[in-house]
C-alpha cells in the first residue's frame, strides 16, 4: 500500500501528518517513510533520524561529439526545456536547463549526443526500528527535481507500508512523487486559502486516477466552507487536527504529535484502517 501526503500549499502540516501515521503504523508494521519534499526535506527533523547512508543523484547531461554532428538542429528542435541549441556551426549545451529526459541523444540522427552525469542531488536513509526512512534532496540551485524523486521512489519495498510526503504545491515534482499511488491524502485546513489549494490539489489527483481523503488541519480556525466543499465533491473527510496551542508547542519544538501526545496514535491508526475500507473497496469494484 504507498499513501502519499500532499497539500495545495505550505504550512498545511503535510508532514506533521507523514510523521504521525508513520509513527503509528510502526507499532505493527513494517513502514517506508520516503521524503519527497526534495527542495526542502524536513521529516527527518521529526524523525530526529540520524542519515547514515547516502548517494549521489546524477542528471545525464547531454555531450555533444562535434566530429559526427551535421548540425541538423533536431536536438534543439525536440528540447522542451531549451537546453540545446544548435547556432551555425555549433552545438550549445546549458547544463542548469536540462532535465536529462535523454529525447536529444535518443533522437540525434548521427548518434553525436553521449551523455554525462552531473551530480543534482542525494538519497540518504536511516532506519528508526520498524521504520525505513528515506529522502532526497535537491541541491542547490538544482531544477531536476523529478528526477531526485524518481531516485527515492526507487527505493519502495511493496512489502511495507510506504508513506510518501509529498512537495507541497500541484506542479511537475507533485506529479511525480504522488503517481503510483494508492491513495492520497490531501492535507488543508479550512481557512479560504486552504479551499482554494485543496481544489487544485484535488483536479491534480483526479487527473492521475488516485482515490484521495482529505486531513484538515487546524479545526476550527476558519469557517465550514471545506466540510461543505468536501460533501460537494464526495471525498471522506477522514481526519481533524484541532487548532490546539499544545499540538503548536510540539510541531514548533520538532516533536511528532504522536510522541508528544501519545493518545493520538490510535486516531491515526484508525486513518489507515479507513484508507484501507476505501482502497479495497475501489479494488473489488
Ligand atoms: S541532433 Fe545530433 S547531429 Fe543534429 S545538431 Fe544535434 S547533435 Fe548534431
Ligand atoms: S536531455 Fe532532454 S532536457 Fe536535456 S538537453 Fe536533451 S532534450 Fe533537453
Amino acid at each position: 500500500m504507498i499513501i502519499s501526503v500532499a497539500s495545495g500549499k505550505g504550512g498545511t502540516g503535510k508532514t506533521l501528518v507523514a510523521t504521525s501515521l508513520a509513527l503509528s503504523l510502526s507499532d505493527n508494521h513494517k513502514v517506508q517513510l520516503l521524503d519527497c519534499d526534495v527542495e526542502e526535506p524536513n521529516a527527518h527533523i521529526f524523525l530526529h533520524s540520524t542519515l547514515n547512508e547516502s548517494q549521489a543523484v546524477f542528471l545525464p547531461i547531454p555531450n555533444v561529439d562535434e566530429t559526427k554532428c551535421t548540425y541538423c538542429g533536431k536536438c534543439a528542435e525536440v528540447c522542451a526545456y531549451n537546453a540545446i541549441a544548435v547556432v551555425q556551426k555549433k552545438v550549445l549545451v546549458f547544463p542548469e536547463l536540462c532535465h536529462g529526459c535523454g529525447a536529444c541523444s535518443y533522437l540525434c540522427p548521427e548518434s553525436a549526443i553521449s551523455e554525462e552525469g552531473k551530480q543534482i542531488g542525494v538519497v540518504e536513509q536511516s532506519n528508526l526500528g520498524n521504520i525505513d526512512f528515506i529522502q532526497g534532496e535537491l541541491a542547490i540551485g538544482e531544477i531536476a527535481a523529478p528526477f531526485v524523486i524518481r531516485e527515492v521512489k526507487e527505493h519502495i519495498n511493496p512489502a511495507s507500508i510506504v508513506i510518501i510526503d509529498v512537495s507541497p504545491g500541484t506542479s511537475c515534482p507533485v506529479v511525480e512523487a504522488v503517481r503510483g499511488s494508492d491513495f492520497c491524502l490531501l492535507v488543508t485546513e479550512p481557512t479560504p486559502f486552504g479551499l482554494n489549494d485543496l481544489s487544485l490539489a484535488l483536479e491534480v489527483v483526479r487527473k492521475l486516477g488516485i482515490t484521495c481523503g482529505v486531513v484538515i488541519n487546524r479545526a476550527g480556525v476558519g469557517d465550514e466552507k471545506v466540510d461543505s466543499y468536501c460533501h460537494e465533491q464526495g471525498i471522506p473527510i477522514l481526519l481533524k487536527i484541532p487548532l490546539d496551542r499544545e499540538i503548536a508547542t510540539l510541531y514548533s519544538k520538532g516533536i511528532p504529535l504522536v510522541q508528544g501526545m501519545p493518545e493520538w496514535r490510535s486516531a491515526f491508526q484508525r486513518l489507515f484502517q479507513d484508507i484501507e475500507q476505501i482502497v479495497s473497496v475501489k479494488v473489488t469494484k
